[in-house]
C-alpha cells in the first residue's frame, strides 16, 4: 500500500518520493495518521477504510479551498486515493510544537477573520444555480443579472466528527441551520433514543433567532482546540475542517466551547471584524449543533447538556 501512495505523491508533486521512513502520529479522533518521509521530504498521511474515500475528498477540497483565500495557513492537500481496503488523503507535513505566543493566537484570530471575509465559493455548476434560483421563484437570467446570488451550503456534503453533514445549498441561512444543521442531528439523537422534549419549540424560533442575515463566510466547521496549533516558527494553522459556506460566528461559538482559546484569539479576531453584539445570544444555538453532534457520536450525558442548553435558548 505504501508503495503505491508513495507513487501518488510522486507523480503530482513531480518529484520522485521513496519512502525512507514512516511513523504514526497520534491524536486524531477518526483515522490512522502518519509522518511518511524521503531522504529529502515529508507528508502527513491518513488513512481509513476505502468506504470513507469521499471523506477524504471533502476534506481535501475544503482544505484547497481555504488555501485559496490566501489568508490562515492551512495544510496544502497533495491527494487523495484508495489502495485495496484503504482510503487515503495526502498532505503538507507541518512541524507544530510552537509555544503559541500570545501574537501567535492574536494572527490565528487576525487570519480567521479575514478568511472569513473572503469571498466564498458558491454553487459551482451553472444548472446547480438555475435550480436553486428556480426554487426561489426566481428566473435565473434575471436574477444572475441584478444580484450577486448568496446561498449558505456547499458543493459536496462532508463529515462532523464521523457523522454526515449535510450542505445542500440554501438561500436562507436560518433556513439551513433549522434544516441541516440542527434538524439533522435532532433526527439521528432520537433514533440513538434521545429525548427533547422542546425541539418543536425551539426549531420554530430558529428563524427568529437568526433573524440577523449573515453574510455568507467560508468556514472552518469544526474549530475546537485541537484542529488549532502553532508551527515551530510561530505560524497558526487550522486543520481537519467540516468546512462549508455559513454564518462565521459558528466558528467563534466553537472556539468557545471546550475550554475557549486565549484570550489573544479573540482580540486579533475583533481587530479585522468585530463580532455583532447579537452573537452572544446565538453561541448557544450554534454550539447545541455540535453538543447534539456529539450525544450521536459518544452519547452519556451530552442529551443533558443538550437539554439544559435548549432551556437556556428557550429562556
Ligand atoms: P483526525 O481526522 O483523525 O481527527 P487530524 O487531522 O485531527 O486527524 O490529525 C491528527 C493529529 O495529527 C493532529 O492533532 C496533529 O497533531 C497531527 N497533524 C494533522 N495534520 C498534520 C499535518 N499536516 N502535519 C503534521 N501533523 C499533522
Amino acid at each position: 500500500m505504501w508503495t503505491e501512495i508513495a507513487a501518488h505523491i510522486s507523480q503530482i508533486t513531480g518529484k520522485t518520493f521513496d519512502i525512507k521512513n514512516r511513523r504514526s502520529v497520534s491524536g486524531g479522533c477518526i483515522n490512522q495518521g502518519y509522518a511518511v518521509s524521503s531522504d529529502t521530504d515529508t507528508y502527513f498521511v491518513k488513512l481509513n477504510r476505502a468506504s470513507q474515500v469521499e471523506m477524504f475528498e471533502a476534506e481535501a477540497l475544503g482544505l484547497k479551498q481555504m488555501l485559496e483565500t490566501q489568508t490562515i495557513r492551512v495544510p496544502k492537500p497533495i491527494g487523495v486515493g484508495t489502495v485495496g481496503d484503504s482510503a487515503y488523503i495526502v498532505m503538507e507535513w507541518l512541524e507544530f510544537g510552537g509555544s503559541g505566543k500570545t501574537q501567535d493566537w492574536e494572527e490565528m484570530g487576525r487570519k480567521l477573520a479575514q478568511m472569513h471575509q473572503a469571498k466564498p465559493p458558491q454553487p459551482n455548476a451553472e444548472l446547480n444555480v438555475g435550480k436553486l434560483l428556480a426554487k426561489r421563484g426566481e428566473s435565473p437570467v434575471e436574477s444572475s443579472k441584478n444580484q450577486p446570488s448568496t446561498f449558505f451550503g456547499w458543493d459536496l456534503n462532508n463529515t462532523i466528527g464521523s457523522t454526515p453533514q449535510i450542505n445542500t445549498w440554501t438561500s436562507d441561512w436560518a433556513a439551513f441551520f433549522t434544516e441541516h444543521r440542527l434538524g439533522y442531528q435532532f433526527t439521528l439523537a432520537q433514533r440513538r433514543g434521545g429525548q427533547f422534549s422542546q425541539q418543536e419549540r425551539l426549531l420554530a424560533l430558529v428563524p427568529r433567532l437568526l433573524k440577523h442575515q449573515p453574510q455568507p463566510s467560508l468556514v472552518h466547521g469544526d474549530l475546537w482546540g485541537g484542529n488549532a496549533a502553532i508551527t515551530k516558527l510561530g505560524e497558526p494553522v487550522i486543520l481537519d475542517p467540516a468546512t462549508y459556506v455559513g454564518d462565521r460566528e459558528v466558528d467563534i461559538a466553537m472556539t468557545e466551547l471546550f475550554g475557549g482559546f486565549p484570550a489573544a484569539f479573540y482580540r486579533g479576531y475583533n481587530q479585522v471584524w468585530p463580532l455583532d453584539d447579537g452573537y452572544t445570544q446565538r453561541k448557544t444555538l450554534y454550539n447545541l449543533y455540535h453538543i447534539l453532534n456529539h450525544f450521536n457520536l459518544f452519547g452519556g450525558g451530552y442529551s443533558s447538556q443538550a437539554n439544559r442548553m435548549i432551556e437556556q435558548i428557550l429562556g
